[in-house]
């Protein structure tokens, strides 16, 4: 018999009884406010309406299986250009000290 689904699970951060659905992911939280709850207290980063969107989208692909459930919500898009840019400037840092052009 493959593994069983659970009856219920205990909210990971209030710790409610929920009872568990017949069919979709085994869920984690009680509700979105302890899911975002919980974002929050792993992040230390204050949610914004723009976050909380991102968090709710995020679930929605992995409840329908395009994202592997255990997957964390990926960094912004402006994070992810920020620390692209931090990281062409060394590299640019760097290629001036090697290639230095010599004064005329
Ligand atoms: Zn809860």
């Amino acid at each position: 018999m493959p593994d069983r689904r659970p009856r219920f699970i205990h909210c990971a951060t209030c710790d409610t009884k929920v009872k568990v659905g017949e069919t979709g992911r085994v869920p984690t939280y009680c509700s979105n406010a302890c899911r975002q709850a919980a974002f929050y207290k792993n992040t230390h980063t204050p949610l914004s309406a723009d976050d909380r969107r991102r968090i709710e989208m995020w679930e929605l692909l992995k409840d329908g299986g395009v994202v592997p459930a255990d997957m964390p919500v990926p960094p912004k898009r402006s994070e992810v250009i920020a620390e692209l840019k931090a990281e062409l400037k060394d590299i640019a840092r760097e290629a001036r000290v090697v290639h230095k052009p010599k004064p005329k």
